[in-house]
């Protein structure tokens, strides 16, 4: 890839290469692409030459030019449609007649996969006079006539509110929308974004991976009579490209993607929108590990563009920058269909005994609302928070004695081990507090939760929601039917049911386990918990059937959880936000996470071992201050796939000297020889901890 044409280098010739041959006419990205990949590979302490092959289509990397295959354009006959009698009993082809109608000046190969036609449909329809093939010039750009296909909603005050504070903005500006789940965001982004595509702009929208339901982007579909690609897990390779290109040379006017999404150029950008921006699956966790959120902002900097960060329970990091007055909040209070907000309610399990990780009146709870003929959705944490051990008889936590944390179990060997300080100890065997024996992981036991949901209630279905079920298009479809029938059953499911769907007749909302966040050796284990039980309980009910939320604790009384219960995330995420400022933690200082993993953990602790002696002679030589090193430890997953991990915190308070110690940390430890026999990364803004 050629980045920039010099006369002379510092390279010895030797070793300099020859270009072989100029794939492309005119630049493969705009400049400011160019500039987001450059920043980002610098800021993730990331090669360009990976990061841009992570930025890039496969294809383009294999050396494919940069051109749509054919400026050709399938378009209509006049008179073809509606429904010509030629097509009656051909369901594909009367599909791709509506579709070609609804584009009367021609549908772009490059885009009829997205609508889900085929070249031989279209060339059927070709034979039987009804569509013809029409050329037209790679650039050129149609004025959509009338811009929607569907109106929009009638604005509310609050929805109105927060687009007047959008259309009436210029340049670049960042909105949190923060809405509570069901106000209306997705209405708000629409209306966003006809006001970008008026102004010949185009609009840029993530989703996260999950969220990535055929109902999201119908809503996108429906409303508007302009292009719109969707880069979605199903295109393959030439697809990709291919709307890539549409993207780029501004035929598609509206880009929805997940995640990698966000490196697609644009040749009119216009505005950029963040749909559950709190999510984690806007962080890449391997390779180039970047936040997709976090280009976003910067990206919109680079194209003087809006960008809107859209959430019900916003990341911390989000807040912080509204506090900061970086980010301007803007908020919807209230549910704008007839959903009225579910009531929470903690309870106490201490001593209690427990079937499958569900207490006695729970279960009974759980048989009333199926009696009542309601639904019951069950939400199981499996999100793998840093376990700790907890006392069930009275509550009581295993602490480090040396500083203020939580203790992290390892469970071989058993012991205890603090990620702040590195201390370690072996596990007690009865609680120091109330001599009980009853000493548990936290989280422990809740794969038994479907049998037992079995066993309890065996006149009810019990459904299950998790990867497996949402990854199979059919069994998740056959099972939201049968789940918007409304007939009695249960749901149980993991972090999969916080996203996205709604379920109208789920009556009782029961968290099981919420200790495991709140309690979390990983200092986001309360954000965490917060977003999901926030999330899940965002999903059921209606105004006819108000949701009720139940949340399991061995500390009913804890400030953070009546925060949750009694109040709001808001409430809940400023006594939080102010505990982080206290303990120097992000958002209020920068963090990042210098892994390694090997077969052996000799070799993880040589090399973190070295990395820190490292580290601290360049702290020293070159007078860098505010920088902090915690550990080495092992990961709080401390062997997967029977290899050693461990890690190596680095904590700055301000982003310039953190980033300034791990450029230099990265070139030397480049040179060490221990670096070659384990597997090690740096991690900028590390998510899991
Ligand atoms: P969110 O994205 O905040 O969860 P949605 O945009 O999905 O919320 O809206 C929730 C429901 O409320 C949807 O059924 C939507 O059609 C409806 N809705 C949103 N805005 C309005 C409005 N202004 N008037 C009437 N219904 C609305
Ligand atoms: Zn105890
Ligand atoms: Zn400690």
């Amino acid at each position: 890839m050629i980045a920039a044409i010099a006369d002379h280098s510092d390279v010895p010739a030797g070793k300099l290469r020859q270009a072989s041959e100029l794939l492309d006419q005119t630049p493969l990205l705009p400049d400011s692409l160019w500039q987001l990949c450059r920043w980002t590979a610098s800021y993730y302490q990331h090669g360009l030459g990976d990061t841009l092959s992570s930025a890039l289509p496969v294809l383009l990397r294999q050396g494919e030019p940069a051109m749509a295959r054919q400026q050709m354009l399938w378009q209509l006959m006049p008179g073809a449609y509606p429904a010509h009698p030629a097509v009656s009993r051909a369901p594909k082809q009367k599909q791709a007649l509506q579709t070609l109608a609804m584009h009367p000046h021609g549908l772009s190969h490059a885009l009829i996969s997205q609508w889900g036609l085929t070249r031989d449909v279209l060339e059927a329809l070709e034979r039987k006079g009804l569509v013809r093939r029409i050329s037209q010039s790679p650039h050129h750009v149609h004025e959509p006539r009338p811009l929607h296909r569907e109106p929009a909603l009638q604005a509310n005050p609050e929805q109105q509110a927060a687009l007047d504070r959008i259309t009436a903005a210029e340049g670049f500006n960042c909105w949190l929308l923060e809405g509570v789940t069901g106000s209306g965001k997705t209405e708000v982004y629409l209306q966003a974004i006809a006001h970008c595509l008026e102004r010949q702009r185009q609009a840029l929208v993530l989703i996260p991976e999950i969220g990535l339901t055929p109902q999201t982007m119908e809503r996108f579909r429906r409303r508007f009579n302009v292009p719109v690609v969707i880069l979605h897990s199903g295109l393959n390779d030439r697809e990709r490209l291919d709307a890539w290109i549409a993207a780029r040379d501004g035929e598609a006017a509206i880009v929805v993607g997940t995640r990698s999404a966000i490196f697609t150029p644009l040749a009119r950008p216009g505005l950029i929108i963040v749909d559950e921006e709190h999510d984690l699956s806007y962080k890449q966790q391997e390779g180039l590990r970047y936040n997709a959120r976090d280009l976003a902002v910067y990206r919109a900097s680079l194209e003087q563009t809006g960008v809107i960060l859209g959430s019900a329970t916003p990341s911390f990091e989000s807040l912080y920058n509204v506090q900061r007055n970086r980010y301007q909040l803007l908020r919807l209070t209230q549910r704008a269909g007839n959903a009225r907000p579910p009531r929470f309610q903690a309870l106490d399990i201490r001593s209690r005994p427990l079937e499958g990780g569900m207490s006695r009146p729970l279960i009974k709870l759980m048989g009333d609302h199926l009696q009542q003929g309601n639904q019951v959705l069950v939400f199981i944490n499996r999100r793998g928070f840093a376990p700790t051990l907890m006392c069930h008889d009275c509550g009581w936590m295993a602490e480090c004695r040396r500083c203020d944390a939580r203790m992290t179990l390892h469970q071989s060997p058993p012991q205890l081990n603090c990620h702040h300080c590195g201390s370690q100890r072996p596990v007690e065997r009865c609680c120091p507090k109330c001599q009980s024996e009853e000493l548990r992981p936290i989280g422990a036991g809740t794969e038994r939760t479907e049998e037992q949901l079995i066993a309890s209630f065996p006149d009810f279905p019990v459904l299950r929601i998790d990867r497996d079920t949402m990854g199979r298009k059919r069994a998740m479809q056959d099972m939201l039917e049968r789940i918007h029938s409304g007939e009695p059953c249960l749901l149980v499911g993991t972090q999969m049911l916080a996203k996205g769907h709604h379920f109208p007749d789920v009556t009782l909302v029961a968290i099981l386990d919420a200790d495991g966040g709140l309690f979390s050796a990983d200092f986001r284990g309360p954000e965490r918990m917060a977003q999901q039980v926030i999330q899940v309980a965002g999903r059921a009910g209606r105004a006819d059937k108000p949701g009720q939320v139940i949340i399991q604790t061995h500390m009913a009384e804890h400030p953070l959880l009546l925060d949750l219960v009694e109040h709001d995330y808001s409430r809940f995420a400023s006594r939080e936000l102010a505990a982080r400022q206290a303990a120097g933690l992000p958002p209020y200082s920068f963090m990042a996470l210098l892994r390694a993993e090997a077969n052996a953990v000799t070799q993880t602790d040589e090399f973190l071992d070295n990395a820190c002696d490292i580290a601290e002679q360049l702290l020293a030589t070159h007078r860098i201050s505010g920088v902090e090193l915690l550990g080495p430890v092992p990961s709080p997953m401390e062997r997967r796939a029977g290899r050693y991990r461990a890690q190596l915190l680095v904590l700055g308070r301000q982003r310039s000297s953190l980033h300034q110690l791990l450029h230099l940390l990265l070139v030397a430890l480049e040179q060490q020889p221990q670096a070659r026999r384990v597997r090690w990364s740096i991690d900028v803004d590390p998510m899991d901890m």
